[in-house]
């Protein structure tokens, strides 16, 4: 009745914020009324997302240790490993091509005024990166010091520690069996925590949204109303259809159900922009209301949050294209395939962060001579954008979780442990 409760709580949160936000815009913002309340709203928005990051790093570390050492225990690894990075891979390419097929019959951005386009490109300078440094560099940030890794937040590194731990615990079997109850302990005090922080979330979630809107610059949104309109049509297409249809087919689980469990995760993905600091209330909806075995989502969905990003894939393909026709070149049918390389490789190396896909976004860019200073053109309407490929990020690790537990799905597998205390 609680959960419920606190469900339909976040949904009013919701709809409150985008409508409040609507009114704030039309104050004037001058006005000491607007001031305050802006102020209250970027508030409370910033101390959940801070909660939120202040529970993640040891989140990850703990989920994905344990996982891994209670997967191996189960003899499960094997299979879990290779489901989800074939799920994962899948869906990408699923989301780019449809990116890319999308951009191909509409043309977004042929005929566009180039004179604003250059006013852009003018104040803004770029950090040009090729593809090999991109390469080198993904690579140098998946080993680091695992105490400067949990320190600075960077979740890859968090990841990558937290494999190799949790395969060492399993490979140490009972030698290390008192760190294991320890981490196994701290992920279900680092639970209950979310616990707490989720309380907030309706309020919280408001105040994101309120800010969402009325920092939203709206005279650009109508120029680039079509490019705009291309992604977000393409990205719900992804999440209402593709991704919907992939789950019913695998696991018989209706799109209904499963929007009612993963729908606080997903708003919260929308209002936040950040698959890493909605990582903690993924969690929590996968095993509670989704039923996904806390071995599963505590492997499947951290590493998800950092490396399977459909809408992030999805939009750099198709802004790729865009700011081909804007600068009026045609890439041809190989361009393209690179294209595609890209988008995959900058959607996995993209951390779970706001405008993260903005950054990687310079590499697709390049990799075909596009002029990396486009994304000028692209920052100010992207966090809108992010909002839609942030909760796209979000439902496809959920999606994954729950296919990767009917794959792997085994006689032997022993789910007793995975009842989340409340
Ligand atoms: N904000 C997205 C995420 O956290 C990444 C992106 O910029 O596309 O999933």
């Amino acid at each position: 009745m609680k959960k419920i409760s606190l469900n339909s709580q976040i949904l009013l949160g919701s709809l409150a914020g985008i409508l409040l936000g609507i009114m704030f815009s039309m104050l004037d913002k001058e006005s000491s009324t607007s001031q305050i309340g802006l102020y209250i709203a970027e508030l409370l928005g910033m101390l959940f997302v801070d909660l939120l990051k202040m529970v993640m790093v040891p989140l990850v570390f703990t989920s994905i240790a344990v996982g891994v050492a209670n997967l191996r225990a189960h003899q499960q690894m094997h299979r879990v490993w290779i489901t989800t990075l074939v799920f994962f891979i899948s869906t990408a390419t699923i989301a780019i091509i449809l990116g890319l097929t999308a951009a191909n019959i509409f043309h977004p951005g042929e005929g566009l005024q180039l004179p604003m386009f250059q006013d852009a490109m003018e104040n803004f300078q770029a950090k040009q990166m090729s593809l090999p440094e991109f390469f080198t560099q993904f690579l140098h940030s998946l080993f680091l010091n695992p105490v400067a890794a949990l320190a600075q937040g960077n979740i890859l590194a968090v990841v990558i520690f937290a494999l190799i731990m949790g395969i060492a615990l399993v490979i140490g079997g009972e030698r290390f069996h008192n760190i294991h109850s320890v981490l196994q302990e701290l992920l279900e005090l680092v639970l209950m925590l979310v616990g707490w922080i989720m309380r907030l979330a309706p309020l919280c979630i408001m105040a994101l949204l309120i800010k969402l809107v009325v920092t939203q610059d709206v005279s650009l949104l109508m120029i680039l109303i079509k490019f705009i309109g291309l992604v977000i049509g393409t990205i719900l297409l992804h999440g209402l259809v593709v991704l919907p249809l992939i789950l019913y087919l695998v696991t018989s689980m209706t799109p209904i159900k499963f929007w009612q469990g993963a729908r606080e995760a997903l708003i919260t993905a929308f209002a936040t922009s950040s698959s890493s600091a909605t990582l903690p209330i993924t969690l929590r909806c996968a095993e509670q209301n989704l039923f996904v075995k806390r071995d599963i989502a505590g492997f499947v969905l951290p590493l998800g949050a950092t490396m399977n990003m459909d809408g992030t894939a999805l939009y750099e393909a198709a802004a790729a294209l865009f700011v081909a026709n804007l600068v009026g070149i045609d890439l041809n049918l190989i361009q393209q395939m690179i294209v595609f390389l890209t988008a995959m490789l900058a959607a996995i190396g993209a951390p779970g962060i706001p405008s993260a896909g903005m950054v990687t976004m310079l590499l697709v860019l390049q990799s075909v001579g596009l002029p990396v200073e486009a994304i000028a053109i692209l920052l100010p309407i992207d966090r809108l954008l992010d909002a839609f490929r942030t909760s796209i990020n979000v439902e496809g690790d959920m999606v994954g979780s729950l296919v990767v537990q009917d794959w792997a799905k085994n006689e032997q597998y022993d789910n007793s442990n995975n009842q989340l205390e409340k």
